[in-house]
């Protein structure tokens, strides 16, 4: 029997934002063992088991963000030291084709549903290519969930992938393409029924869609849930636009929907439309969160500082509208030119990133550091409004604030404390860097 190790790198150096500790399995290598005949034995390498040089295999498949990518590429030349065929794919090796083709055997861009099936056929008749150039267009199949570590207390599930906005920071359109595909809601339902966590997250980037049928898909979806009486408690990722829609927000709740996170990015629609990001939802964030608080969703808001003409005026005025709102929880990134957005292009362009010793400093590029230089202030003044807006956002008074402030919204202390916790988690990540 033929042996497959699958690899989620994990990096060694900072905590935080999955950085050093992924907090679910990864969903890709879940697929990637699903996609592989049943002869194989298949064992997980990941932050959780710990261990990642001191396996025997046949073939070793690795994936990884753009902040872990060095250690990705350690360990995999650590393998194919010992002659072993390693197989890199993932995002950064998508996004960055030629950089990561050097740190592999075979380089596989793409959705692994399209090169996995031919890897594994060609690793078989010993014909394996250098690349394989698959799509963002194919199904989306349901990973293998009981290879990874009990351990893992989260979990995530995946019904749909593609996002028609293409924003200027987010390589989401680039990576999984324009259209919206969605899974069939009995594929999604049998993938739930394997799930033994409580709390899963989808891992959609918009659980909502983009249309009135992306909508009815949403709405079928939480229908059979509670159809079958398989609520458990569950989380995600919406569009502000996507949530005005109260029928679909009431089935959401009722199938045990407990926190939606928003990416709100900024309360400035000038801002916002700066980075290709509709300005008109900003008119629409009240409204939102009180649909959602009506039906006991609470609102994770996720927050850009940092933008290229943010100043430290806007960015403290930013925190102001986060802390006034009725936000329950609050995910503070910096803004970062992802490699394959249209961001990083421009300022490499421009001259205005300030690491590019690459491979090696990607992994700067972990939305917690200032990696290029805003047009209105100079890279120090830039860390310093930061660290203050941490600083405020993430006190200790401000948290339990909120915390008051979600009991009372939600007439719920369970995900009062959802949230407390949460802001416990990011003001650990985010204070921590400096
Ligand atoms: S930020 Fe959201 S809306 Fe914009 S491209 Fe990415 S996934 Fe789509």
């Amino acid at each position: 029997m033929k042996k497959l190790l699958l690899v989620q790198a994990s990096g060694t150096i900072r905590k935080g934002l999955s950085v050093t500790q992924s907090k679910y399995p990864s969903l890709a290598l879940g697929i990637v063992a699903n996609l592989t005949p049943e002869n194989w034995t298949i064992e997980v390498a990941d932050s959780i088991t710990g261990n990642y040089t001191d396996h025997d295999a046949d073939l070793v498949a690795i994936t990884a963000y753009t902040p872990t990518i060095n250690d990705a590429y350690s360990i995999s030349e650590h393998y194919m030291s010992k002659g072993i065929p390693v197989v890199l794919g993932g995002i950064h090796a998508t996004l960055v084709p030629d950089e990561a083709k050097r740190y592999c055997n075979v380089l596989a861009i793409g959705e692994a549903e399209s090169v996995w099936p031919d890897i594994i056929s060609d690793f078989n008749s010993k014909k394996l290519k250098r690349i394989y150039t698959g799509s963002n267009t194919c199904g989306i199949v349901s990973p293998v969930r009981n290879i990874f570590s009990p351990l893992y207390n989260l979990t995530s599930i995946q019904a749909s992938r593609g996002c028609p906005m293409n924003c200027d920071f987010c390589s989401v359109t680039m990576l999984s393409g324009k259209r919206y595909r969605t899974r069939p809601v009995e594929e999604i339902i049998t993938d739930w029924k394997n799930i033994d966590q409580q709390f899963v997250w989808f891992s959609d980037d918009n659980l909502f869609g983009f249309s009135e049928t992306d909508r009815e898909w949403a709405g079928k979806l939480f229908s059979e849930i509670i159809k079958q009486k398989l609520q458990k408690n569950w989380m995600c990722f919406a569009g502000v636009r996507s949530l005005m829609d109260e029928k679909t927000i009431a089935l959401a709740a009722e199938s045990g929907c407990k926190l939606i996170y928003i990416g709100f990015e900024t309360e400035d629609p000038s801002i916002l439309k700066g980075v290709n990001k509709n300005p008109v939802q900003t008119k629409h964030y009240g409204e939102v969160i009180r649909l959602l608080h009506k039906h006991g969703i609470a609102v994770l808001a996720g927050i850009m500082l940092g933008f290229d003409y943010d100043t430290p005026e806007t960015i403290e005025k930013r925190i102001d509208f986060v802390l006034d709102s009725d936000i329950d929880s609050y995910f503070l990134t910096v803004t970062t030119p992802m490699p394959g957005t249209r961001m990083f292009d421009r300022f490499n362009r421009s001259g205005k990133l300030r690491y590019t010793n690459f491979p090696t400093d990607w992994s700067h590029y972990d939305w917690t550091q200032v990696t290029f230089k805003p047009e209105k202030m100079t890279i120090l003044q830039a860390e310093e409004a930061i660290f203050k807006a941490y600083q405020k956002a993430y006190a200790y008074k401000q948290i339990k604030d909120k915390y008051k402030q979600t009991a009372k919204n939600l007439n719920s202390s369970d995900t009062a404390i959802l949230n407390y916790l949460s802001n416990m988690d990011f003001r650990d990540t985010f204070l921590k860097q400096y």
